[in-house]
């Protein structure tokens, strides 16, 4: 399984490096990191597996957070209480956004910074992702409130950027009045 240790820091010039295009069929290794990198942010998720392996609750992770400058993501949502959906978004292009803008009020995380961060990233209220799945298949998302902020952190990873980029230090809550906190 994916350990804590398997996941780069944000120090880690990979996290800044280009990410290339995923090429199918895919591999039998990145099919396995795949479903192996799910299988993390599941248990981290809950409470007494997390505990168990020391895991710190998340829900994305991009292909270069654990090493592979590829372009793929995966989100794991809890929809309900111990409810998850899995999403896999592999070569990602989004199709549209809204105007309207949220942001996570208690601050967004991420697996690779392991510091508090004050302060507040303005993202779009919901968004349309195409992509193509394990398979090769094309597929489509509509993410909207907590699941559209997750997309659009990771597709961030996917050029390098992270989630701090955004945010301003010496205005780290610029327009918070004119966004709409979740
Ligand atoms: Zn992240």
């Amino acid at each position: 399984m994916l350990r804590t240790k398997d996941i780069l820091d944000e120090k880690d010039p990979k996290l800044r490096k280009e990410n290339s295009e995923v090429i199918f069929p895919l591999s039998d290794k990145d099919k396995k990191l795949i479903d192996d990198m799910l299988e993390h942010l599941r248990l981290s998720q809950i409470e007494k597996e997390a505990e168990k392996y020391n895991l710190r609750p998340g829900m994305g992770l991009a292909a270069p957070q654990v090493g592979v400058n590829k372009r793929f993501f995966v989100v794991c949502h809890e929809e309900e209480e111990g409810k998850f959906h899995d999403y896999i978004l592999i070569n990602p292009k989004v199709l549209s956004y809204s105007e309207e803008l949220i942001y996570a009020e208690a601050g967004e995380g991420c697996l690779s910074v392991n510091r508090e961060v004050e302060g507040i990233v303005p993202r779009h209220a919901r968004i349309t992702v195409s992509g193509f799945d394990k398979d090769g298949n094309k597929i489509k998302y509509r993410a909207r409130e907590e699941l559209a902020i997750a997309f659009q952190h990771e597709l961030d990873h996917l050029d390098g950027i992270l989630f701090f980029d955004h945010i301003d230090p010496n205005d780290p809550y610029k327009n918070c009045d004119i966004m709409r906190p979740i």
